[in-house]
């Protein structure tokens, strides 16, 4: 007969697990340190042929890497496919990077030349969420390693898929082994082991505030440098003058987009009082066209489905009113599969937690305005500031307010028409730093001013 294990205390157990996670992350920082050298010193034509094959082959291997993903988070198909190519888009523009970043020659005396360098991190942790997995993992990884860095990189626990296909598919590709790893587990463990690693010089973190601020404070006692790519509450704006069906039906995309399990949500709807009730209509039509099960997915993880519901009971507490939705998908089966219905709030008032809280679901607040300087006024009332949007026929006043609102990214007549190229990132408790754009790559490189004197004779 086999007897029982004799349980330990808990404190051993969790001991025994921070012991774990360190063992498997410290010889990922050790692997990835060893290659370090290699890889920053290589030609950066090489580089940029490694990280261009890559592109290429996780657009050949698109279905395999769509069917990996969809088994984890459910997504439609077009959808998930839609955010693969977005990650091979990464590698393929930051390949074509890798010349930079360059620096300058300072003319600041005769007798001395002066120069700037920009230098790679070394060990650069990743540490990534569910909503986006290969997608949010590509959007660090290439930056990081097109400036000469090496990568650990550690995806979401109910995620791995395709983070761990990624980094097999590069080695075949040609990236030298151990200059990018993933390690697997959670992140109270292994997530914090990364951020404590003395090898690890640069953390990019996307995920929640509360984790960006658990971070932030390992940060500050190593001196550790952070991008904090964090959640957000984001206002579009929409005055009477705009293209009203147009912009309804993109309010209705800035929210139910990913079914609202994006940071980039816009989940505050700012409408202008005298086209209140005709555009709610609108949005409340062009909302029930984003059927769940097909245009519009799943809660991702169980316990998002909890939390959406959740905020359901709060909005209608705090006395707000679902013009449609409010509620889990009502078809039969639905519910099962973690599906909600698209959800428009209005009566709303920005002290409302329906109104100041991330949701990541889709689910709207609708808040009326009455002038152009109330309407910032809302829409700077949030403790987030990722990004926003205004619609107005009146281009001065377009450019007025994209520029009085605070937050890393604005969208003109549009919604969320982002790209690679665009810098994106927080302002306030959205975060800090920046991915994407040539800026990113200054997030993942370090400068070096050099001197060297040059007397005469
Ligand atoms: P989360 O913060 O719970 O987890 C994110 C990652 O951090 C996971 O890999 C997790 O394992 C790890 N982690 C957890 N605790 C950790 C710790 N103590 N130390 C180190 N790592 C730790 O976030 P989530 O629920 O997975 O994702 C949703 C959040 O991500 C939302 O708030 C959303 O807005 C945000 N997000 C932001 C962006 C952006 O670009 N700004 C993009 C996508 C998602």
């Amino acid at each position: 007969m086999i007897e029982p294990l004799e349980s330990g205390h808990p404190q051993d157990h969790e001991d025994a697990e921070i012991g774990e996670a360190r063992a498997v992350v410290d010889a990922a920082v050790r692997e990835a340190a060893a290659a370090a050298q290699h890889w920053r010193h290589l030609a950066s034509f090489d580089r940029g042929r490694v990280l261009m094959s890559i592109a290429r082959r996780i657009v050949a291997d698109l279905d395999d890497l769509v069917a990996l993903e969809r088994a984890e988070t459910g997504k439609p198909a077009p959808l998930a496919a839609a955010e693969i190519i977005g990650a091979a888009e990464y590698f393929e523009f930051y390949a074509s990077l890798v010349h930079l970043p360059i620096g300058a020659v300072l003319d600041v005396r005769p007798d001395l030349h002066v120069y700037t360098v920009r230098e790679p991190f070394g060990v650069v942790g990743v540490i990534t969420p569910w909503n986006l997995p290969l997608n949010q993992a590509a959007r660090a990884c290439a930056p990081a390693l097109a400036a000469g860095n090496v990568v650990v990189v550690k995806p979401a626990e109910t995620t791995t898929g395709t983070t761990v296909a990624l980094a097999r598919l590069a080695v075949e590709e040609g990236l030298p082994p151990g200059v990018l790893n993933v390690v697997l587990g959670p992140g109270s463990t292994v997530g914090s082991a990364i951020v404590e690693h003395p090898l690890v010089r640069k953390v990019a973190f996307t995920g929640s505030v509360l984790v960006g601020q658990k971070i932030g404070r390992i940060a500050a006692e190593r001196i550790l440098p952070l991008t904090l790519e964090l959640g957000g509450k984001s206002a579009n704006i929409v005055f009477a003058d705009a293209d009203l069906d147009f912009a309804a039906t993109e309010a209705v995309r800035a929210f139910t987009g990913k079914a609202g399990q994006i940071c980039s949500s816009g989940t505050r709807l700012l409408v202008e009082r005298n086209i209140h009730d005709e555009f709610v209509a609108k949005v409340v039509e062009a909302a029930r066209r984003q059927r769940p099960g097909h245009e519009l997915g799943p809660m991702i993880t169980d316990q998002q489905f909890e939390t959406v519901q959740h905020y359901f009971r709060v909005a209608t507490d705090d006395g707000a009113v679902a013009a449609t939705g409010g509620t889990v998908a009502l078809e039969p089966g639905m519910a099962e599969q973690r599906f909600v219905e698209p959800t428009v709030y209005t009566g709303v008032t920005s002290d409302m937690r329906i109104a100041r809280e991330e949701v990541f679901g889709p689910v709207l607040a609708v808040l009326p305005f009455e002038t152009e300087d109330e309407a910032v006024a809302i829409a700077n009332d949030s403790d987030y500031g990722l990004v926003g949007g205004v619609f107005t026929a009146d281009i001065s006043r377009a450019f007025r307010v994209a520029r009085a609102i605070e937050a890393g990214q604005v969208y003109v007549n549009s919604w969320s028409t982002q790209s690679v190229q665009m810098p994106f990132g927080g302002h306030k408790a959205s975060g800090y730093g920046r991915e994407k754009g040539i800026e990113a790559l200054a997030h993942y490189s370090q400068m070096k001013s050099i001197s060297v004197y040059t007397p005469s004779s």
